[in-house]
Formats: C-alpha cells, sequence, structure tokens
C-alpha cells in the first residue's frame, strides 16, 4: 500500500510488540530480569549486500538476520524485501515470531530477515543476484536446526528456491534449510495459500463464538497479496460477504458483495486490481474506515493508529498482517469492545504449514493437499480455543491472552533448559 496519510508514531514497531509483551508479563506477574532475557534478541547481524544492476551499476544494499529466541526450537521467520525495511522492523518482526510460533505450539523460536530494497523496480535476475549475495553473506548462522527462513512480503516461492539453492552450494542437498519452496522443488502443498486459508478459518472461529454468520458479515480486505487474495477466495467460498478489497491502486467497494474469482481473475491478468469493474473506486484510508462489520487489514504494519482509530467501524479485526494496529489504537479498540484477533494468531497458518513443509522435507515424504489442510485446521483451531478461554478466564483482549500463552510456553522451556 503507498496511499497512506504519513502517521505519527508514538512507539516504534519494536517497542509495541515489547508494549504487548509487557501486558502480557503484568498479568503473569514475570519480574524484570525475566523481561529483560525474554524480550531482548539473541543474535541481530547487518550485512553489506553488493549487487551489479542490469545496467552495469554497482548497488550496495543492507541487509538484515534478526534471532530473537531459540527455546523452543531451531528460529523460524521470513524474509522481507521491501524499501522500508530496518533493523528496528526486522527485530520487532523477529520478537513477534517467537510469540507466534509459541500460540500455535510449534517446535521453534523466532527470527526474521530482510533487505532494503523496492522489490517492484528489481528484474527477476537482479533480484536473484540480490538473494544469492545475500545467503553468502548469512549462510553460516541459517540452517535445518539453526534458523529456517521462509518468504514473507516481497518474496515467494522462487526466491526461496534460490536460497535453497545457494546454500546447498556451502552446506550439501537439504531442503529442509528453508519453507515456502516450490511446489516441484520440495515445497508443501497448500504452503501458498496457507496464510490467507488461515485467516479465513480463525475468522469463522471467531465469528462463531461472537453468535453471528458469515452471509450478515460484511467483510472488507485491505491488501490483495498472498495473503489478503487467500483470504477472500475462502471467506468467499465460506459465504462471507466480501464488499471490500484494496491493493497499491486503490480500494474496491460493492455493496451488494464484489465477485472475488473476477477480482482474482483481473490480477492474475493485469497483475493490480487497477481497471476492475463491478465496484466503487475509493482511496486506501477511506476503505480501512468504510462501514463494515469484520476488518482484515492484510498488508503493511501500523496501518491502524491513533489518528484513524476512531472512524473504524468494524466490530471485529483480523490481523492477516503483522502488526497492523498500533499500541494506542489498541487501547482504544479494547476500550470500544472491538474484538482484535492478534497476528501472532490470526496469521499463523503460514508458519504452522512451513512446520508441515520442514517435517516433510526431513522424512522425505510428502503429504496430501487434504491432509495438510486438515492439519492446519486441527492447530490453528486448537490454539484459537486456547487463546480465547485464557481471555475469558483472565479478563483480558484476545491480545493479551495470546502472549500470555506464548510468554508461559517460552518461559517453560527456558527454565527447562537453564541458563
Ligand atoms: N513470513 C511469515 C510470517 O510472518 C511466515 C514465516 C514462516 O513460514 O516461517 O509468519
Amino acid at each position: 500500500m503507498n496511499d497512506h496519510t504519513p502517521r505519527k508514531h508514538h512507539m516504534n514497531a519494536f517497542e509495541t510488540v515489547q508494549h504487548y509483551f509487557n501486558r502480557a508479563a503484568d498479568q503473569l506477574e514475570l519480574d524484570s530480569s525475566w523481561r529483560k532475557l525474554m524480550m531482548m534478541p539473541s543474535r541481530e547481524i547487518t550485512v553489506e549486500v553488493p549487487v551489479e544492476m542490469d545496467d552495469g551499476r554497482l548497488e550496495t544494499l543492507v541487509g538484515f538476520r534478526v534471532q530473537h529466541n531459540n527455546a523452543r526450537g531451531p528460529m523460524k521467520g521470513g524474509l522481507r524485501y521491501h524499501h522500508e525495511v530496518d533493523l528496528d522492523e526486522v527485530r520487532a518482526l523477529a520478537s513477534l515470531m517467537t510469540w507466534k510460533t509459541a500460540v500455535v505450539n510449534i517446535p521453534y523460536g523466532g527470527a526474521k530477515g530482510g533487505i532494503c530494497v523496492s522489490p517492484r523496480e528489481l528484474s527477476v535476475k537482479e533480484k536473484e543476484r540480490i538473494t544469492r549475495k545475500f545467503i553468502d553473506q548469512i549462510h553460516e548462522i541459517i540452517g535445518p536446526d539453526k534458523d529456517i527462513p521462509a518468504p514473507d512480503m516481497g518474496t515467494d516461492s522462487r526466491t526461496m528456491a534460490w536460497i535453497r539453492n545457494q546454500w546447498e552450494k556451502y552446506h550439501g542437498f537439504n531442503p529442509a534449510c528453508i519453507t515456502g519452496k516450490p511446489v516441484e522443488d520440495y515445497g508443501a502443498k497448500g504452503r501458498e495459500e496457507a496464510t490467507g486459508r488461515g485467516v479465513g478459518i480463525l475468522a469463522f472461529k471467531l465469528l462463531k463464538r461472537l453468535g453471528h454468520r458469515p452471509p450478515e458479515t460484511r467483510v472488507i480486505i485491505q491488501g490483495f497479496g498472498n495473503v489478503g487474495s487467500h483470504a477472500a477466495k475462502f471467506m468467499h467460498e465460506s459465504e462471507f460477504k466480501i464488499i471490500g478489497i484494496s491493493d497499491v491502486s486503490g480500494g474496491y467497494i460493492n455493496e451488494d458483495g464484489l465477485d472475488i474469482p473476477a477480482a482474482l481473475h483481473h490480477v492474475i491478468e493485469n497483475r493490480t486490481l487497477e481497471g476492475f469493474s463491478g465496484a466503487k473506486k475509493i482511496s486506501n484510508d477511506e476503505l480501512l474506515i468504510h462501514d463494515c462489520e469484520m476488518l482484515i487489514p492484510a498488508a503493511l504494519g501500523g496501518v491502524i493508529h491513533s489518528e484513524n482509530v476512531n472512524d473504524i467501524k468494524a466490530k471485529i479485526i483480523i490481523e492477516g498482517a503483522n502488526g497492523p494496529v498500533d499500541a494506542d489504537a489498541d487501547e482504544v479498540l479494547f476500550e470500544r469492545g472491538v474484538a482484535v484477533l492478534p497476528d501472532v494468531l490470526a496469521n499463523a497458518g503460514g508458519v504452522t504449514v512451513s512446520y508441515f513443509e520442514w517435517v516433510q522435507n526431513r522424512q522425505y515424504y510428502s503429504w496430501d493437499l487434504n491432509r495438510v489442510r486438515q492439519q492446519l485446521d486441527a492447530i490453528l483451531s486448537a490454539a484459537f480455543e486456547e487463546v480465547w478461554q485464557e481471555s475469558q478466564n483472565a479478563n483480558v483482549s484476545l491480545r493479551t491472552a495470546a502472549f500470555m500463552l506464548a510468554v508461559n510456553r517460552v518461559r517453560k522451556s527456558m527454565e527447562l533448559a537453564g541458563i
């Protein structure tokens, strides 16, 4: 999304996650030494990524990998290529991965990486050279038992195939060194759809708990990339009434419900939603505050903030993106009784199927799509019920409940291992 008006941040991304962590730590009565130990990343690296561009120019980019915590298993988390990537953001996202893998109880810690670059401005060959150079710089600290990268914004299965190939040049055959690979190249069936599908599964669970039904629920999805488009497809098939979608080209509204298969087709043909008929065009800012029952921010972080939170009409927010609601806005939404399903649960479908991919790679065995979908449903449903119960028992928001479960699990592992 590039048409959001600039916003004032009271907290940066890492401070926001820290704030959510501390709210849970207060409930758990965690002392300050534990808080410090658990919040601080275990390792952060910044590397130079020199690359020759197609026109012969030498470009020097900067890449990051932050490894936050490995108490529960090898560290896990995506690689983001975006022009706003910086160490603070990667650090925030790495810590979110620690809590996310703990919420859904898969045997991983948390990490994240990224390169500050605009992927849309790169040719395929440039992107490949950048990726390979980045792996040359970090190959020693990643691997199947250490830290397993995956796709995130600006990267996809093709990027993962280059990473695997480059990593294996140093360490030998081992496809479990990376997840989110192409299906024909040791990837898992259902990995690409997993995050969006998970968003849909969880949206349905929450809706049911709140006593509503999909056909009566008007949904707006902000972002039509991997997460937003797959969420739209799955939710359309599950009879939700999707009235709004958006991408870089703007927002598209149809009060009677959008023709989602036509929108998906339009994007395949034209790359963006620009020119999509059967909808009224509005800006991305207008889309977020448009009347609806359920809002799904599925693009960048920080899009719901103190300046637009009072205009948000939705009563339910599902965080498809990582960190879309900043801490000030989160308080306001809680006071207004808006149910926010937090990123650490809402978009955990992706890393869950990454886990299935890693398991299959290690067993040289491939699951069929049905098995992937069933196991995904089982893991997300169990996590949802635990988070829901915790929020009821402790009388806290779903976010605080999710963080309480996660922080407890990570602390338990750290305690058992000893310092
Ligand atoms: N980048 C995704 C996330 O933020 C997926 C990470 C993974 O599969 O390891 O959860």
